[in-house]
């Protein structure tokens, strides 16, 4: 592993330490790429604020943090300037508008919650429900439609606890949906340390089958997981299982406004 997409920073308020301790156990791991891709802040409505991603107004202090040390720490690790966004149709086209101010190199897609978020389903809760499974493949597909998206992040997120026929069907849609756009999956380390429902074994057999490529990200919320070997041997073992497609580094996408 050379490359970590998936960093989080305090900024969220549920990730810990600064993120020159991130960068310094990056470089001790053997890292060459860094991303920083906290969770991205929206232009909600109503002044509603999301516990679990930085305010719009933090975002000027992210995007100045990260390129300074992106300077600093040049010739020992490459850092990149990401973000990890949810694909909300009611807010997208405002977000762009917004981080379209700032040099990002990548988006990366996270879909924690159906819909805009506010008041509807959170994907990691366990439900048994056909339609919500539906949504949640049909808004990830329509997302990494835009072109915006890097990868998908934990594309396991979903927690499906119903049939393993419905699940199959839903997420072979989406994997093929990926494989056609040429775009990664990420096996989630995480979910792997955290002993989360992801990831799933049933969702990596069809990526698997349908031969998607698939990227290792460590969604980093303390700076020493940004590198993690333990997590690390399970992905590996998962890749071996399924005969999955590895890619170290990946291409980027930066979304772009019409
Ligand atoms: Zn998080
Ligand atoms: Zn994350």
């Amino acid at each position: 592993m050379i490359a970590n997409y998936h960093t989080h920073t305090w900024r969220c308020m549920h990730a810990t330490g600064t993120e020159r301790e991130y960068v310094e156990n990056a470089i001790q791991g053997g890292l060459q790429i860094l991303g920083f891709s906290d969770h991205t802040p929206m232009p909600y409505p109503n002044g509603y604020v999301s516990p679990l991603k930085m305010r719009l107004d933090q975002l000027e202090d992210y995007v100045t943090t990260v390129h300074s040390l992106k300077k600093e720490y040049e010739n020992d690790i490459q850092i990149l300037l990401g973000l990890e966004v949810e694909y909300y149709p009611a807010y997208f086209h405002n977000l762009l508008t917004i981080t379209r101010a700032y040099p990002f190199d990548y988006f990366l897609l996270a879909q924690h919650f159906l819909g805009n978020e506010i008041n509807d389903v959170n994907s990691a809760l366990p439900t048994q429900s056909e339609v919500a499974l539906k949504r949640y493949c049909m808004q990830c597909l329509e997302a990494l439609e835009t072109g915006c998206f890097t990868y998908l992040a934990h594309p396991d997120l979903f927690y499906f606890v119903g049939d393993d026929a419905v699940y199959e069907h839903h997420m072979r849609m989406l994997c093929q949906g990926a494989k056609e756009l040429n775009i990664p999956l990420e096996i989630n380390f995480l979910g792997i340390w955290d002993h989360r429902h992801y990831p799933n074994l049933k969702f990596w057999e069809i990526a698997g089958q349908v031969q998607n490529t698939v990227v290792f990200g460590a969604d980093a919320h303390q700076p020493e997981k940004v590198w993690n070997p333990q997590a690390l041997k399970t992905a590996k073992n998962i890749v071996n299982t399924f005969h999955l497609h590895l890619t170290d580094t990946v291409t980027l996408r930066s979304p772009k406004i019409s």
